[in-house]
């Protein structure tokens, strides 16, 4: 009885930490663009918008700003509604390199490149599928420098397409791999990269894990710090 009680006290105070943990990683996250937008609307309110350069980064900030914390809203509701099994998924039989070649050109990328492309086909809902190449394609543009190409590599091994997306950017150290799938996480380097212009909040990567594990599809990572990053993923075909 004493044991069970004991659990179920555990079980609570974990409970909280997680929450506490959440609430103050929002926050944080939060924090950083609302100081943006609020040290601009006051400069603006000093200087009038008469000088064109302060008022087009003033502009461009802002933006930037309410884009970012539209992108942390968006993938805390999904990431939300996924933790109440209210994140229905609608799974057809998808030609995977054609929703390959469709994503890649909707992405409009210079950058960007399909090096193999096998057919294969796939069970699956192509629109969550399409949000989970997003994520990754998204980080290897993010971490590597602008004239780099991603290259994105489909084959075919036994029943399963290999999907690889391919960059030659910071990369991830061996210690940060494994975490690297979880709400929040970044790693000091990323965080270095895109301060002040904070595009990312680590959360990418979680939403395309949820996608994946609900396709039965594996990630792999393979990274070299300094050199570049490759994620695996292992799809069954059918
Ligand atoms: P973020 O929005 O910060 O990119 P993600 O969840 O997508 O969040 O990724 C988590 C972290 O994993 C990133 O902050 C970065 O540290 C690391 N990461 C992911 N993809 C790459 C990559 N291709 N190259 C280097 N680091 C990466």
């Amino acid at each position: 009885m004493r044991l069970r009680i004991n659990t179920a006290r555990r079980r609570a105070q974990e409970s909280y930490l997680r929450q506490q943990r959440f609430v103050n990683d929002v926050s944080h996250e939060l924090r950083t663009p609302l100081t943006i937008i609020r040290g601009y609307v006051d400069l603006l309110e000093a200087c009038g918008t008469s000088d064109p350069e302060i008022f087009k980064e003033a502009v461009t900030s802002i933006k930037t700003s309410a884009q970012n914390m539209q992108n942390l809203v968006e993938s805390l509701l999904f990431l939300a509604r996924a933790d109440d099994g209210d994140q229905p998924l609608t799974k057809v039989p998808v030609d995977l390199d054609e929703l390959l070649k469709r994503f890649v050109e909707a992405y409009r990328s210079p950058r960007v490149e399909i090096s193999k492309l096998t057919h294969c086909r796939i069970l699956g809902d192509g629109e969550f599928l399409k949000k989970m190449f997003a994520a990754f394609v998204d980080n290897a543009i993010r971490y590597s420098p602008p004239a780099t190409p991603v290259k994105i590599e489909l084959t075919t091994v036994d029943n399963f397409a290999l999907l690889q997306i391919i960059d030659r950017g910071i990369g991830i150290a061996k210690e940060d791999c494994g975490k690297i799938f979880d709400r929040f996480y970044r790693t000091d380097k990323a965080r270095t990269k895109t301060e002040g212009n904070e595009t990312s909040v680590g959360l990418g990567l979680a939403v395309a894990k949820w996608i994946a594990d609900n396709h039965d599809i594996e990630i792999s990572v393979k990274s070299k710090p300094g050199e570049g990053s490759t994620f695996t993923l292992k799809i069954p075909t059918i």
